[in-house]
């Protein structure tokens, strides 16, 4: 794993449970303790209220492609071995959207509104990327 050369997520203190998490395969949502809002990406304070009063909750792992690309060719060296791959917007069922890899499948077989699930690949000793692949039930 050490010769991992992508880019690799700034783990910041405010973002680290979620990172935490993911080494643990677990998916952790960031909810205001305030109001109630779901929030991704994480953050100091709620976007909705601005209080600072935040906590975690995991994430049920699940959701729908909003949106996505299919990557074929023009991109770094270092991403070259992985074409072609899919950058999609996860609609996740808990309210939140996120960006990731869709995975484990045929990038043609993608479609939005396909339900998927999350997995966790782990690409250093600290670092756990979350990716999608089509949910299998
Ligand atoms: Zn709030």
């Amino acid at each position: 794993m050490s010769e991992y050369s992508k880019p690799l997520p700034a783990v910041q203190p405010w973002s680290r449970p979620f990172w935490e998490g993911t080494r643990e395969n677990r998916l952790l949502i960031q909810e205001c303790k305030a109001c109630g809002a779901k929030i991704f990406y994480p953050r100091k304070a709620c976007p909705e209220c601005w209080s600072a009063e935040l906590g975690w909750s995991e994430a049920c792992g699940r959701g729908k492609v909003y949106t996505f690309t299919v990557t074929l060719t023009g991109v770094e060296e270092k991403f070259a071995g992985d074409l072609p791959y899919v950058l999609a917007m996860i609609d996740l069922d808990e309210g939140i959207r996120m960006m990731g890899n869709v995975v484990e499948c045929d990038p043609g077989d993608v479609e939005i509104g396909m339900e998927v699930e999350v997995v966790f690949e782990r690409v250093t000793d600290e670092i756990t990327l979350p990716k999608w692949r089509p949910f299998r039930g």
